[in-house]
């Protein structure tokens, strides 16, 4: 926290900082104690995530989205407390599924994970309805979020539980997903994945090419985080719409597969696209090597048979607290506020404020020192006000921009519908 570069930790520290620099002041200074409406123009802001991985805590027994929980203690990052707190309006949540066997019998079992955590998502809303509201399109997340309430979409974070029936993806679509990407840490059947050790296609497979033209028939917006750069590079040719990086990083700044050179940015940007910084501290920086960490880990995991989504509630307690444990005797070293500014200003330079936006990858590996949980965003905009943005801009990186991309997709969609009726 020492490294935080803002006094408003949240609206009540803010507030308590204003006033003991009010109490500071003498009756005849000019200098204005502190920007009196600093959280309320940051909570008039339309602040949408476009990677929100919440929907792996909430199949997580005993997880209450409506109740505060402490990321220090049980490594959450969202709920409804601290989007509150930190303004965040909503925006996309994942469903995520690991990379398996390429066989029809994986697919089957994946295609019911994705579902199924696509189905808690929708429980949530439907459990709060005062407080989460699915968005169909861009206009109505708009809508939601002024009215005081937070913004539900989905995004796919691999597209593996497709199968090879990309027909499926409207399944999704009519699920309320409104994002697709189409691989993640390793290869599958339709693209090259950024980490994996050899490429299979060069970029996206035929499947994977089938997989962007139905994406732009149901105006989903195309995610091209955790693909190959080859796959990039065609996900930019053949979609009609601009595509996004939900969570990604530059390498101008730390070379890494997950991350993305300058030219490519300004390709993206070129092409109406967005890339939203990551904020997860093995894409920022390099960390020296911690065997010991790395053996206490392992052997912490050997010891539940079950993996955490499929533990009792009193069997993820016992899990939490080992992990407690093992975290206080070899602490993990952690990227900071500063290293993740670092990413986004760089963007920012690169192709300008019309084209970044901020994707910390929350509940999924993101968060640094000064950047904890959904809380902290108004650290974030006073950053940016500091470095010169203005409201406009920040508004457009907060959540404009990516609103913008998805409705894009949208009119891009409805283009492709108009001219199939007319041939
Ligand atoms: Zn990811």
């Amino acid at each position: 926290m020492d490294q935080m570069m803002t006094p408003f930790k949240s609206t009540t520290a803010g507030l308590v900082s204003v006033l003991a620099l009010a109490a500071c002041q003498t009756a005849t200074s000019q200098e204005p104690v502190a920007e009196p409406d600093f959280m309320e123009q940051h909570q008039g802001l339309i602040i949408l995530d476009t990677h929100l991985d919440t929907p792996a805590n909430l199949v997580q027994p005993g997880f209450d989205i409506m109740e505060r929980h402490d990321a220090a203690l049980d490594y959450s990052q969202v709920d409804w407390p601290r989007m509150e707190e930190g303004g965040l309006d909503g925006g996309w949540w994942v469903l995520y599924t690991p990379q398996g066997p390429l066989d029809e019998r994986s697919y089957q079992l994946t295609r019911d994970v994705a579902i199924m955590r696509a189905v808690a998502v929708r429980e949530m809303v439907a459990a709060n309805p005062d407080e989460f509201e699915m968005a169909d399109t861009a206009a109505d997340a708009r809508r939601i979020a002024n009215e005081g309430k937070k913004v539900v979409m989905m995004s796919i974070e691999n597209s593996y539980p497709l199968g090879t029936d990309v027909s499926l993806l409207e399944t999704f679509y009519n699920l309320g997903v409104r994002m697709v990407g189409p691989v993640h840490f390793r290869n599958n059947q339709f693209a090259d994945s950024g980490t994996d050790i050899q490429q299979a296609y060069g970029g996206l497979s035929p499947l994977g090419e089938e997989l962007v033209r139905e994406a732009n028939r149901l105006g989903m917006v195309l995610d091209g985080s955790h693909a190959a750069d080859d796959v990039f590079d065609d996900l930019i040719e053949l979609s009609g719409a601009p595509i996004i990086l939900s969570h990604s990083g530059t390498s101008a700044i730390y070379m890494h597969p997950r991350n993305i050179d300058d030219e490519r940015l300004r390709t993206l940007a070129e092409h109406g696209g967005v890339i939203q910084i990551n904020a997860l501290g093995s894409y920022l920086k390099q960390f020296p090597e911690n065997p010991e960490r790395d053996a206490a880990m392992r052997a912490m995991r050997a010891e539940f048979s079950t993996s955490p989504a499929d533990m009792t509630e009193e069997e993820y307690e016992v899990y939490i607290a080992r992990r407690n444990e093992v975290d206080a005797q070899f602490p993990p070293e952690r990227a900071d506020f500063e290293d993740f500014m670092e990413q986004l200003l760089h963007a920012l330079r690169v192709i300008g404020p019309e084209h970044v936006g901020i994707g910390p990858d929350w509940d999924g590996g993101g968060g640094v020192i000064g950047l904890e949980d959904v809380s902290d965003y108004p650290a974030i905009t006073q950053r940016l006000l500091d470095e010169g943005y203005s409201w406009d801009d920040i508004g457009n990186i907060m959540g404009g921009n990516s609103l913008r991309v998805l409705e894009a997709a949208e009119s891009h969609a409805a283009e492709l519908a108009a001219a199939a009726t007319t041939e």
